[in-house]
């Protein structure tokens, strides 16, 4: 990510141990730390919520409702911030932490490492009428049964364990 040291512009700088940049010349170091990023299984009685993503990464593939959490923001209230923009529809708090897996997010090619964390709801009576898509981000929603979700359509690794995780709970 860091050709030359930010702080004093050596070419020597290093990335070390997965996770810090450290300039050997002046000392400046630079921890490019994992990133928070939230999922939501919602259950309905029509099956699960699953996204159509409208951007890159992963364009055309199927996700959870979520995404990474801001500075300042617990994963909860992270969690039903991207459900609020994305779906139009918030989850509210009483949604259940059920799993968290690792992730990488390619973005603009800097590749971004996450801890993902999963939340599930039964929201049995939800519907499409009652979602408010952003277009910018959500090309469309799909509701899924178990037995049609096929893995390869999700767009992370850690969304794939997720679900796989969540319907092996039940
Ligand atoms: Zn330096």
């Amino acid at each position: 990510m860091f050709h030359y040291c930010p702080s004093c512009a050596s070419p020597n700088i290093r990335f070390e141990r997965e996770k810090l940049f450290r300039c050997p010349d002046c000392g400046f170091i630079y921890y490019h730390n994992i990133a928070a990023a939230t999922g939501c299984v919602i259950n309905t009685e029509k099956g699960i919520i699953l996204l159509v993503r409208a951007k890159e990464p992963a364009l055309g593939k199927l996700d959870l409702p979520g995404g990474f959490v801001n500075p300042g923001e617990g994963a909860l209230d992270g969690l039903r911030r991207e459900c609020l923009e994305e779906i139009g529809w918030d989850p509210g708090p009483k949604v259940s932490l059920f799993a968290s897996f690792p992730n990488t997010y390619p973005y603009k090619d800097i590749i971004y490492r996450t801890c993902d964390l999963f939340f599930s709801l039964w929201a049995p009576d939800l519907t499409e009428g009652d979602l408010r898509l952003d277009p910018e981000e959500i090309g469309g929603v799909r509701f899924f049964k178990p037995g049609e979700i096929c893995l390869e359509d999700l767009a992370f690794d850690s969304t794939r364990r997720a679900v796989t995780a969540f319907l092996e709970q039940k």
